[in-house]
């Protein structure tokens, strides 16, 4: 997990692609929103394709039985950078809201999920002094939301 400077706009769009034919399969359509002036950050590419990936597949899980649309923006202010990932999904009741970042929290079935997936992500996210903010509506949907705070941010 080696940091280097990274542009967070590149690996939203090749994660994007590395997950088209599942989004395709599951009738999911993937609208991409990428702020033309993101700055670069130090990070472990690695690292940042994994939360990506991770929080995607969430998507693309909750959904796969009904399509849906996933919203990836990108974004910034003076301090920090963001990536939200909205979907339409079923949503997360508040009991599970509190514990989905726990590890071993899964409510999907024996086998198919480890309930790592989150508690990986929030600890490589709170490691580079970021968060994940969560929002979600049952029978609405979700947005996960990474914030990572910039290198040089403005005075
Ligand atoms: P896993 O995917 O193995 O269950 P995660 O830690 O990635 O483990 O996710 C934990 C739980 O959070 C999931 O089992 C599911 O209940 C909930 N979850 C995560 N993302 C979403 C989403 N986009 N929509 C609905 N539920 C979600």
């Amino acid at each position: 997990s080696r940091v280097e400077t990274l542009q967070i706009n590149e690996f939203v769009t090749e994660v994007v692609d590395l997950l088209s034919q599942k989004f395709k399969y599951a009738n999911i359509n993937v609208d991409v929103q990428l702020h033309p002036e993101l700055p670069t950050i130090q990070a472990s590419a690695t690292e940042i394709q994994q939360v990506l990936m991770n929080i995607l597949q969430n998507a693309v899980y909750a959904m796969e039985k009904t399509g849906g649309k996933i919203i990836i923006m990108t974004g910034m202010d003076d301090q920090h950078l963001s990536v939200s990932i909205k979907d339409t999904g079923p949503g997360i009741p508040s009991d599970n809201l509190a514990r989905i970042f726990d590890p071993f929290f899964t409510t999907r079935p024996v086998g198919k999920g480890t309930g790592l997936g989150l508690s990986i992500c929030y600890g490589i996210i709170n490691k580079m002094g970021g968060r994940i903010d969560v929002e979600s509506k049952v029978d609405e949907g979700t947005i996960f939301t990474i914030v990572l705070p910039l290198d040089n941010p403005a005075p």
